[in-house]
């Protein structure tokens, strides 16, 4: 166990100001959820915006919605790549999983298994059996939508997995309205956060009708439960904190950086609380998201190994810094080392989705190399606002000696 100053990997920080406005938003009751939803319409042009209580609460609601528009479509199409949270929303829809392999240079589809995937649907009679396509901003790289809309040709419903890149762009348009619907989280370690809570947005009228009508039967926290939030909220504006870090990091059952895959979780509407929490959203976004990019520019600039590839992305405010890492007996060494020295150094999801034990029924030994690989060779650097040019530079030696001891 490491004690001293560790990163966490990823960090959206909850300012003392942020709780007092949480407590005020609470007095302000359901004032506080318009006024959040109103700046959401505005900031992203969009006609419909719904608060919930997560990102994947906030997708299983779009998919239940959308089945109730096409009845008779059942499979949702999602890269292997990609958090668990996301199939186990397609479960909880009462939906089926369904995988395309993707591109290790972008983490997007590979373009050639998605055209071939949608033209072999699209020509079972004349109904494709996929409700809906799911491309994913992973780790806040955007990915390409628009081609995605050329080939499914307005004939399946695209819901853009923008969990990871509130704020983020690609050519002038904001990400989480390049799709037919969008949604964004804001967990702990995404771009903002209000502890935990989902953002859906679309402009189409029939979704967001059905939305609407979940909506309004969906369970408000409890008083406890806020109480739970506020603490929560304190807690992280303490412990995220590098100094302090290491303490929760060192506590097994908190399950910091775990990821787990299981249907069974809350849907309910946002709290005023946590409206309250998202004070100044834009602001915030604004200056967590200018930091990101500057450290961003600053791995950009630094790895020139042919044993270590980037994800050459300018001015993009990525969550956390990717780095591909062929040579596996490197990446052990970068994570033992990062272990000691709490460098705030992740690899990204235990495996593909394919792995997860749960869905061994859908994919029937389907095979997704390239996602399955990439998991293996990817880890990812902090850049969030918690880290220092001499973390940096911390970082840099430890990839740089642990290099020389190839
Ligand atoms: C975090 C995340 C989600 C789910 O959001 P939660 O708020 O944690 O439920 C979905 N997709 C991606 C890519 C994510 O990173």
């Amino acid at each position: 166990m490491r004690i001293g100053r560790t990163l966490p990997p990823a960090a959206a920080p909850i300012y003392p100001e942020d709780i007092i406005s949480g407590l005020k938003g609470l007095i302000r009751g359901q004032k506080e959820i318009k006024r959040f939803e109103a700046e959401l319409k505005d900031y992203y042009n969009v006609k419909h915006c719904f608060l919930v209580s997560s990102g994947k609460a906030a997708l299983t609601i779009i998919l239940k919605a959308l089945h109730q528009l096409y009845p008779e479509r059942n499979e949702v199409l999602l890269p292997a790549f990609t958090c668990y949270s996301v199939p186990s929303a397609i479960l909880r829809a009462g939906l089926k999983v369904k995988l395309c392999d993707i591109n290790p240079k972008t983490l997007d589809f590979d373009s050639e298994q998605l055209q071939k995937i949608l033209s072999k649907s699209n020509s079972h009679g004349s109904q494709s059996s996929i409700l809906a396509v799911i491309p994913t901003h992973l780790l806040g790289l955007p990915v390409d939508v628009e081609g995605l809309k050329k080939i499914t040709d307005n004939k399946i419903t695209i819901i853009e997995d923008a969990a990871q890149a509130m704020g983020g762009m690609l050519r002038e348009k904001k990400l989480g309205t390049l799709g037919d619907a969008g949604f964004f989280s804001l967990g702990r370690g995404k771009s903002i956060s209000t502890v935990e809570g989902g953002i859906i947005l679309t402009n189409k009228a029939g979704l967001a009708k059905n939305i609407s009508k979940q909506m309004n039967c969906l369970p408000s926290y409890s008083i406890l439960e806020v109480f739970m939030l506020t603490i929560n909220a304190i807690i992280l504006s303490v412990f995220l904190n590098p100094s302090l870090f290491w303490f929760p990091k060192s506590l097994p059952f908190l399950k910091l950086g775990q990821t787990i895959f299981g249907p069974e979780f809350p849907i309910k509407k946002l709290s005023s609380f946590q409206a309250g929490l998202s004070n100044d959203w834009r602001k915030k976004i604004k200056y967590l998201n200018s930091v990101r990019i500057k450290n961003i520019k600053y791995w950009n600039s630094v790895f020139n190994s042919k044993k270590i590839l980037t994800y050459k992305v300018v001015d993009k405010p990525l969550l956390r810094f990717p780095l591909r890492i062929i040579d596996s007996q490197l990446l052990d060494t970068i994570l033992k080392k990062n272990e000691q020295f709490g460098l705030g150094i992740m690899k990204t999801y235990p495996n593909s989705i394919n792995a997860i034990n749960e869905l061994q029924t859908f994919f029937k030994n389907q095979d997704y190399p390239v996602a399955s690989t990439t998991v293996s060779q990817l880890i990812t650097l902090p850049v969030h606002s918690y880290v220092s040019t001499s973390d940096n530079i911390k970082i840099m030696n430890l990839i740089q000696k642990s290099l020389k001891t190839l």
